[in-house]
């Protein structure tokens, strides 16, 4: 219900999306809250971000809607107006008609969902960073291609908007989308053939205008879907950045970028397999040295550069069966601190363990029998240790 105290704000915008500069009277001025009798800035409504500008030579940090009232709010909220004087005011183009591409994009996108599948566009969110789009039903990425370039053919045909203001008679027997609460008004925003949908926000003219569309993210959202679009310059935005990274890769790997998916998945491969051999490489030189070390009694300590955590206690399993002290294999470097697994047959590691924290502050521990942990000591100081 609108309260009757309050007036209704003029919404220039519902008259001329096109409108950047206006004048008006102040009906309210309280610490930077101003309100109008009429106004060309869109404020924060059906999941749109605000119209940002000058009012009366200050920035407008955002602009609210209550009860159809417009509220103007001034980054300075010191600044301060006579109620019954006029302004002028002047929204940023730029912010706006991006505004406008992806608002009418949506509906380009959201009526051809809407016509192919039946699902419903439940959630819209327009942001400086985002424009997300939430349908009550899935639809996999092939389809949503195809949703995409319908789109982009439609903006191509540069058809225009028909808006109208429908009363409540022929609201109950006109076919539109409605997606937000709507006052007292219902106007719908209308692409002949394409989609009508009951809208507050301002739209291109001509579909033309939306430029190109791109879907940027799909995701399974609350059982349906969530999509990212962009369109415009913030679509073409995102085509140079994504376009740059893919010469440069094509570039660094020597080949054209159609090559750079299959070339990215065979380099990683090969990295699989070569890491594999090197591991199990490893694996068997830690073995030769273990066989070189005399069987009998005392402590025994190895260093590798790099052993996988599994090679380290086989190579620790080993070396109990050769030495009846503390047998410990350490992985890493005097820099980069070293990963370790010490055992003891028929004792007790975790007391040389106890030394290494106590001494070095290692982290770990484990079972007499065997304790692995991290430390970042040097080679000199841990064979000191061992008594080595
Ligand atoms: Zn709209």
């Amino acid at each position: 219900m609108l309260d009757s105290s309050k007036i209704r704000t003029r919404k220039l915008y519902y008259e001329d999306a096109y409108k950047t500069e206006f004048t008006a009277k102040i009906v309210s001025a309280n610490a930077g809250d101003i309100v109008l009798d009429r106004t060309a800035f869109f404020p924060e409504e059906g999941g749109q971000s605000a119209d940002t500008g000058v009012l009366g030579g200050f920035r407008v940090a955002d602009v609210k809607i209550k009860d159809g009232e417009i509220h103007h709010l001034l980054e300075d909220r010191n600044a301060s107006f006579e109620p019954g004087t006029e302004i002028s005011g002047r929204i940023d183009w730029q912010h706006r008609f991006s505004n406008m591409q992806q608002h009418s994009g949506e509906h380009i996108f959201s009526g051809l969902v809407h016509s192919t599948y039946g699902f419903d566009n439940v959630g819209f969110h327009l942001s400086d960073n985002e424009v997300t789009l939430d349908f009550n039903g899935v639809i996999g990425p092939d389809g949503i291609r195809d949703i995409e370039r319908r789109a982009n053919e439609i903006i191509f045909r540069n058809i225009p908007s028909e808006i109208r203001f429908l009363s409540g008679e022929e609201a109950k027997t006109a076919e539109y989308r409605s997606k937000i609460d709507l006052d007292d008004e219902i106007r719908v925003v209308t692409y002949p053939g394409v989609d009508a949908c009951a809208c507050c926000a301002p739209h291109v003219a001509l579909t033309g205008e939306i430029g190109c569309l791109k879907v940027v993210g799909l995701q399974n959202y609350k059982g349906g879907i969530r999509v990212s679009i962009l369109c415009g310059m913030r679509a073409m935005e995102v085509f140079f950045h994504d376009r740059d990274i893919l010469e440069k890769t094509a570039n660094y790997l020597s080949n054209s970028t159609d090559e750079v998916y299959h070339l990215v998945v065979k380099a990683r491969t090969e990295l699989a397999e070569t890491k594999a051999a090197l591991a199990e490489a490893a694996k068997k030189l830690v073995q030769v040295r273990i066989d070189q070390i005399p069987a009998g009694g005392g402590n025994a300590v190895l260093f590798e550069e790099s052993l996988d955590a599994g090679a380290m206690r086989s190579a620790v399993n080993s070396l109990v069966q050769k030495k009846n002290g503390f047998c410990g294999v350490f992985a890493g470097s005097d820099a980069d601190g070293y990963r370790y697994v010490i055992g003891k047959q028929g004792g007790d590691a975790r007391t040389i363990n106890n030394e290494l924290r106590e001494k070095f502050g290692a982290r770990g521990g484990g079972k007499p029998e065997m304790v692995q942990g991290s430390v970042t000591a040097s080679r000199a100081d841990i064979e000191t240790l061992f008594g080595k």
